[in-house]
């Protein structure tokens, strides 16, 4: 027994997913098909079911689409990178649905730094980030996307006033489909560790002293 407990903590990543995949996606089948039954069987709201099912296809969707997107190679297409240039980009992106909360996301940056990165990857990690940020404020609120370097790391700390993050949960997060949300996946702090490790960087998480937490990426300057 203790041998399989042995292999089975040290079961691929693959492995993992393959099993967290296979659960997330038999689920809204099974669902989409218990209405197929019921839609042959000449029910009458058939509209409500349509809605149902449609959201049960877009959650595959997401799934798959997500997965598609670590399940592409490492390709070197690293290249030189302004940070500030990429937060302002991914900033812009989300501030309108920052906005609709009433959130502020505010850059701290004294001066730029140039990583040598997957740009698109790169993107996606504080993509992942920011918008977790914003999923945990509710109403209302400041994220802070404090950048800070030493002289061989920079760290990029995404600091929300959200819940935080409960004890019991921490080590849950960064596994796959692991998700507090009733919309969510899963994937997205997962892939990002997967992206910043690939980077030969980390990502720490922690609550902060008074409310909410921070997500810090330190990641090395010279690639
Ligand atoms: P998803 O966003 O689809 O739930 P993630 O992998 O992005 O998947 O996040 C996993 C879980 O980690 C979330 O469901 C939430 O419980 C927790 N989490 C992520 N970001 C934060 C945050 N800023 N504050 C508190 N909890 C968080
Ligand atoms: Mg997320």
């Amino acid at each position: 027994a203790e041998e399989m407990l042995i292999r089975s903590e040290k079961m691929s990543v693959a492995g993992q997913l393959a099993a967290g995949v296979a659960h997330e996606i038999r689920n809204p089948l099974t669902s989409l098909k218990g209405f197929v039954h019921l839609l042959q069987s000449g029910i009458e709201q058939k509209s409500d079911y349509y809605k149902i099912m449609v959201d049960e296809i877009e959650k595959i969707e997401t799934i798959t689409s997500e997965l598609l997107f670590i399940s592409k190679p490492m390709t070197d297409e690293k290249s030189k990178v302004s940070l500030s240039e990429m937060l302002s980009d991914v900033v812009t992106l989300l501030r309108s649905q920052a906005t609709i909360y009433n959130i502020q996301i505010n850059i701290k940056m004294e001066k730029d730094v140039i990583l040598y990165c997957d740009k698109t990857q790169m993107k996606q990690v504080l993509i992942n980030l920011i918008k977790n940020a914003v999923e945990e404020m509710g109403n209302g609120g400041t994220i802070q996307v404090i950048v800070s370097s030493e002289e061989k790391h920079v760290f990029i700390s995404i600091v929300d006033e959200g819940p935080g993050i409960p004890d019991d949960i921490l080590h849950k997060l960064k596994e796959p489909f692991f998700t507090t949300k009733k919309d969510g996946t899963g994937l997205g702090l997962m892939i990002s560790n997967k992206i910043v490790e690939n980077h030969n960087g980390a990502i720490d998480m922690m609550n902060n002293r008074d409310i909410g937490s921070t997500f810090r990426i330190r990641l090395p300057i010279d690639g």
